[in-house]
């Protein structure tokens, strides 16, 4: 039972998520990111368990990459600004 609702809390659901526009402040140009881009889920290890050193490999490299496919979505694509408002919308 136990074990059962952990499963169930860390499952995550992409079809509630929402998206950000981002318009930048010094061109005008409006970009859409996704809820991930904006919050990276971070793939972690399984607690109180044991894990080899492949595996923590695997983890880390997951989280750079997604951390790297983040960052286009960190600056105008237009100008190469960093400054933008960001107002949160439905998809
Ligand atoms: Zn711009």
């Amino acid at each position: 039972m136990g074990r059962r609702e952990r499963r169930i809390r860390s499952v995550r659901i992409p079809w509630l998520a929402r998206e950000y526009k981002r318009t930048c402040s010094d061109c005008g140009h409006v970009w859409q990111v996704p809820k991930w881009a904006v919050h990276p889920p971070r793939k972690t290890l399984p607690a109180g368990r044991q894990f080899d050193s492949m595996r923590t490999a695997e983890v880390v490299t997951a989280n750079a990459e997604l951390g790297e496919k983040a960052a286009v979505f960190r600056q105008c694509a237009k100008c190469g600004s960093v400054h933008y408002k960001e107002r949160a919308v439905r998809s």
